[in-house]
């Protein structure tokens, strides 16, 4: 005799369900993921992102007789240990911005000219998407704001 089939039927809404649960958990598992990345990388915390003076002063230096962007951000690159953001000048950028980070791209956007204070915004875009520096999504923008400033400050230039 056979027995009754006992197996669960997957209707379209278990499967749905099935499907979110599976989300959630690959949500949680790329948490913890981050988490274990975070304790063997040390990233550097918000208020120990700001290079020394002496980097700081070279930096902004180079900057000053920058004819492209490629000196200053190698020197940034290898102060952090980290890759280099790419950085391009593009006439057709949405005037509302000076520049714009794609952190998928790990690249810049900038209009033709732009301050230091605007590129070192950038830059800290960078180390958030590189995950040198811990930040949360929501103070992304007023911490770079705080970074470029701190880091023209440390350089004497304000
Ligand atoms: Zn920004």
């Amino acid at each position: 005799m056979n027995k009754p089939n006992r197996r669960k039927i997957i209707t379209q809404k278990n499967w749905l369900d099935l499907q979110r649960k599976l989300d959630n958990l690959e949500w949680q598992l790329s948490f913890i993921r981050d988490n274990m990345q975070t304790r063997t990388k040390n990233y550097l915390r918000f208020d120990e992102c700001v290079p020394p003076t002496s980097v700081c002063k070279d930096v902004v230096s180079m900057m000053d007789g920058m004819k492209t962007y490629t000196g200053f951000i190698g020197k940034l690159a290898d102060y952090y240990g980290c890759a280099i953001m790419q950085a391009y000048v593009d006439i057709n950028l949405d005037p509302k911005y000076n520049a714009v980070y794609y952190a998928d791209r790990k690249t810049t956007y900038t209009k033709p000219t732009v301050s230091k204070s605007t590129i070192l915004h950038e830059f800290f875009h960078h180390l958030v998407a590189l995950h040198i520096v811990v930040c949360e999504k929501e103070d992304e923008e007023k911490k770079a704001d705080v970074y470029a400033r701190t880091f023209l400050v440390r350089a004497g230039e304000e």
